[in-house]
């Protein structure tokens, strides 16, 4: 009897025991389905780091204040047709260098090289943009706002993006109203600087909806897409620096700087102004120019092929800023600025100016 006893209890034991691990682990797997529907309910953004987007920007400039006197430091492309062909002539050659790279240009321009194209190159943008870069509206506005800008690019023959570039800091809001009215011509801002590109120039690199009443406040309603450009640089070291310090949940972005002013010609070339010429030993000869960017580019392509930088148009940023933006985290405590104007900063890098 005892013995059978025993064995019975001891059954009931094992038994009490095995109830109690399945009790045990149905406790378990009950708190991990707790645990995975808290961080369904969280909602944080995946995480993720961009590349850095980098762009080439290209700006021409009127060369008239007010519409009245001429500046002696702008060439006269819509009067002076071997010199709009000279310039036209040496984009062309970037424009192919760029595509070789992959690298798109965003050529930003103000009326008069629009009108000198339209006289004496009329397929100048319809060419550019078939070597896959942009054409938009870029403006200081002295006598022609961004809308009338825009339609002498059309006139021209170019198809203009939704970008505006050129406004400054203190009338950036009064842009916003304006731009408004003429909604969806204009979503993209881009470079809102200080005049001149001072020091102090805000430095961010990273892109963001502004509101109203804070232009580095982020509104998730703003009307506007704003591309920061970065230290803006052209420079190796800057761009990789800019690689290094990208931010997590941001698209990341760099902008360099060409104008195509800087692109002098021979000296002696006939039908050529000699303020607009130089050496052919001169670095800031047109071909030695080139060749420049060229190296410029052959370097950058090494972190490209890497995936650490992609070349993109403003337009292509502002479409991925778009596909990503439920992910993306702004973070606008900290808002760099230049301790430097951009020519000078440019110069101290190596670029030759
Ligand atoms: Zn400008």
């Amino acid at each position: 009897m005892k013995t059978k006893e025993m064995i019975l209890g001891g059954a009931l034991l094992v038994l009490l025991v095995c109830l109690g691990v399945l009790f045990w682990v149905g406790q378990v797997e009950e708190d991990v389905v707790e645990i995975d529907e808290m961080v369904v309910e969280i909602e944080t953004p995946d995480s993720f780091l961009s590349p850095l987007y980098f762009t080439v920007i290209v700006h021409t400039e009127e060369d008239m204040s007010n519409c009245r006197g001429k500046k002696a430091n702008i060439p006269d492309y819509d009067g002076d047709e071997a010199l709009l062909l000279h310039f036209t002539n040496a984009m062309r050659e970037f424009g192919q260098i760029a595509r070789s790279h992959g690298v798109k240009v965003n050529f930003g321009t103000d009326w008069t090289f629009s009108r000198g194209v339209a006289s004496f190159d009329p397929t100048f943008y319809q060419d550019f943009e078939a070597m896959g870069h942009e054409i938009d509206a870029h403006a200081h506005e002295s006598c022609y706002k961004y809308a009338e800008v825009q339609d002498e690019i059309i006139a021209a023959g170019g198809a203009p993006t939704s970008v505006a570039s050129g406004m400054s800091e203190e009338i950036v809001y009064d842009e916003m109203s304006y731009f408004d009215k003429l909604y969806p011509d204009f979503t993209i801002l881009w470079g809102v600087a200080s005049p001149g590109h001072g020091e102090g120039e805000e430095m961010t690199g990273w892109v963001w909806r502004p509101s109203r009443d804070d232009w580095f406040k982020h509104d998730s309603d703003g009307r506007y897409i704003h591309i920061g450009h970065g230290a803006y640089t052209n420079s190796v070291e800057d761009t990789v620096n800019a690689i290094e310090n990208r931010k997590e949940n941001a698209i990341n972005t760099y902008s360099v700087f060409l104008a195509p002013r800087e692109l002098l010609a021979e000296r002696g070339t006939e039908g050529i102004d000699e303020v607009w010429t130089t050496t052919k030993k001169d670095c800031a000869y047109w071909e030695n120019k080139l060749e420049w960017w060229d190296e410029f580019f052959t370097e950058l392509d090494e972190y490209a092929k890497r995936g650490e930088l992609e070349y993109a148009s403003l337009t292509d940023v502002s479409e991925v800023f778009i596909e990503k933006e439920k992910d993306l985290i702004f973070d606008q405590s900290d808002i760099p600025r230049s301790t430097d104007s951009m020519g000078s900063a440019n110069k101290a890098s190596g670029y030759c100016l």
